[in-house]
């Protein structure tokens, strides 16, 4: 087939699966490779959610279901967000949907109409820019400085502001910088927002993965009714990114609405996930801690080795799985001036895969690496000392 549609054009991969590929394929050829790449928790299910799963296969949960999700669940996570943010979401107001991504798609494609400005972070995840040209929405970037160790702040928000402005895009803790919001940031842009007719898309799929204080949700905002679509998943949670269950909160109506959209796209989400989550939810994250503390320590050292490297300057991720060190010194004395380069050279020679900044839009990401630290503490050694044997021996 030749003649792909105009809006089909638009859409724009994740450059990331690109890296991935070629490493898997070193690894054929059995090069061993330490992989920074992937933006996926490295940890099994949890044992009771998986035992859930097959329980509800075998009570025959295969079949179709209702496109905003089965009321079981849509109730389970009102309950589960309420308790975790002292909120008041009721169950009409939850969707569940296939993975988070989808949720922002459906959000953006709903919401943003042609002419529509949509700020974004820069450096941000690929699928806001993609959806939002989809739209026939102009992305606006707003730039994250490593000054500020890359938050998004209500100043370079409040200035990218235009009477075209329809939403902000927010995600915290942040791909690709692990970046994370204070709650005063979090008050100041939502009532910034209100006052201004702004829908906030806040994607806080890491917000379980926050280090040095308690992720302070959008949903903690009185007035979020008005102005919010919040977006979530159990992905990167409970480490079930093939599982594809997200989910979404917003006013009752744009549910509505949403339920057709998604009957237009996929039906329903997968039902005896949902079933899982339902059940799986009411006993709480307990479980989590442990495995929240083995990431941190790995923030920590990822930290502090990446900062030893020649070159080297990353800011302390405070959330999520990802350090975003900048490396324009590093490309300086290596004379290499395009970080996706350095990137293959690092990759070919010294058998270590990190991302480049740019393969996430905006114009910030050049000069920087991305390094998902969701692999063993040993693993991270490892592979850092390589780079820097690599960086030695040029
Ligand atoms: N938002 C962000 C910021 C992400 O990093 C990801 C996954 N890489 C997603 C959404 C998508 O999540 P899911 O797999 O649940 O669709």
């Amino acid at each position: 087939m030749r003649d792909i549609s105009r809006n089909a054009s638009k859409l724009k991969p994740e450059e990331a699966f690109i890296y991935l590929a070629k490493a898997l394929e070193l690894q054929k050829k059995g090069r061993e490779i330490i992989s920074f790449g992937i933006g996926q928790p490295d940890f099994q299910p949890p044992k009771h959610v998986i035992e859930l799963a097959k329980k509800a296969l075998e009570e025959g949960y295969s079949g179709y279901g209702p496109s905003a999700g089965i009321p079981e669940l849509r109730e389970a996570i009102a309950d589960f967000i309420n308790e975790s943010y002292g909120s008041d979401v009721s169950p009409e107001e939850v969707m569940v949907t296939v993975g988070a991504k989808t949720a922002v798609f459906m959000g953006i494609i709903s919401l943003v109409n042609e002419g529509d400005e949509v700020l974004i972070p820069d450096p941000g995840y690929p699928l806001y820019e993609s959806a939002v040209i989809y739209a026939g929405g102009r992305p606006v970037f707003v730039p994250l400085s490593e000054d500020e160790e890359y938050r998004l702040s209500y100043d370079s928000f409040a200035e990218k502001i235009s009477s075209k402005t329809k939403m902000i895009v927010l995600n915290y803790p942040e791909n690709p910088t692990g970046s994370t919001l204070t709650e005063s940031d979090v008050r100041d842009i939502m009532e910034e927002a209100e006052r201004r007719n702004i829908v906030v898309l806040s994607d806080e799929i890491y917000d379980r993965y926050s280090y040095d204080a308690p992720h302070c949700s959008t949903l903690k905002y009185e007035g979020w009714r008005n102005i919010l679509y919040y977006v979530n998943g159990f992905s990167k949670t409970f480490s079930v990114t093939g599982w594809r269950i997200g989910y979404l909160i917003t006013d009752k109506n744009l549910v509505k609405k949403l339920e057709t959209v998604a009957n237009n796209i996929y039906s329903c989400p997968v039902t005896f996930t949902q079933k899982a989550f339902a059940d799986a939810l009411k006993e709480g994250l307990e479980w989590f801690k442990p495995i929240f503390n083995k990431f941190k320590e790995r923030r920590d050292i990822i930290y502090q080795e990446l900062n030893k490297l020649e070159g080297v300057r990353c800011v302390k991720p405070r959330g999520a799985f990802y350090a975003f060190p900048n490396v324009t010194k590093l490309q300086e004395i290596l004379g290499i001036k395009n970080t996706i380069t350095l990137v293959e050279k690092m990759l070919y020679e010294a058998g270590v895969l990190a991302l480049p900044g740019t393969a996430f839009p905006g114009k910030l990401g050049g000069g920087h690496l991305r390094f998902s630290f969701a692999i063993s503490t040993e693993r991270i050694k490892e592979g850092i000392r390589r780079i820097g044997e690599w960086i030695d021996r040029q």
